[in-house]
């Protein structure tokens, strides 16, 4: 395995962890059994709850800041353009979800976590 900023970038791109050669994504979240050029296990990688968390936990501090404003009455966004801020905050989860899911598989192939430890 690389070290450590080598293997979080690889897996924020999408790509397997281990080689950076193929992709760990076979869809949007869907991951892949194992790579297809190093046979590395990502799909034995536990990566459950951790990526929608921190993912929520990231996009979810901007949202903070415009209700903190919007509650202090020193924004008020209008209709149509807090409707829009909701589809871009749903789009930036979206995209968030998967950059911090391909990291947590990166994170976890580094570490050696797999299923079958966690179920004992
Ligand atoms: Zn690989």
């Amino acid at each position: 395995m690389p070290g450590w900023a080598v293997t979080l970038g690889r897996g924020l791109r999408g790509r397997c962890p281990r080689c950076g050669c193929a992709p760990i994504f076979d869809g949007y979240l869907k991951v892949h059994p194992q790579c297809a050029h190093c046979a590395a296990p990502l799909g034995e990688m536990p990566a459950d709850d951790a990526p929608p968390y921190i993912a929520m936990l990231v996009v979810l501090q901007i949202l903070a800041v415009f209700v903190v404003l919007f509650y202090k009455g020193i924004y008020d966004p209008g209709f149509f353009m807090a409707g829009l801020m909701l589809l871009l905050l749903v789009a930036a989860c979206m995209v968030a979800l998967r950059l911090t899911k391909g990291a947590v598989i990166g994170i976890l192939l580094k570490v050696g976590l797999k299923r079958e430890a966690l179920d004992g």
